[in-house]
């Protein structure tokens, strides 16, 4: 599945670290980004931690981006 972070609306409130550790990460300021990367959209294996760290992003700074490609691998 595809992943794309949008820094401008993440309020830095650490959820997605919680729920998906080895994905998600912060800048020095606290804003969400993608661990050991700058990019703003990256594939990960479908995980039932990673889809629940993008659905409880409380302001919608996570979302999951139609990747039809991946599944067809
Ligand atoms: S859950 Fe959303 S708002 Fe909270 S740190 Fe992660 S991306 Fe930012």
């Amino acid at each position: 599945m595809k992943i794309k972070i949008i820094p401008e609306k993440c309020i830095a409130c650490g959820l997605c670290h919680l729920e998906a550790a080895d994905v998600f990460d912060y800048s020095d300021d606290g804003i969400v980004k993608f661990y050991n990367s700058n990019q703003l959209e990256k594939s990960f294996p479908e995980t039932s931690s990673l889809i629940s760290a993008v659905k409880k992003c409380p302001s919608s700074a996570l979302q999951i981006v139609d990747d039809k490609n991946f599944n067809s691998r």
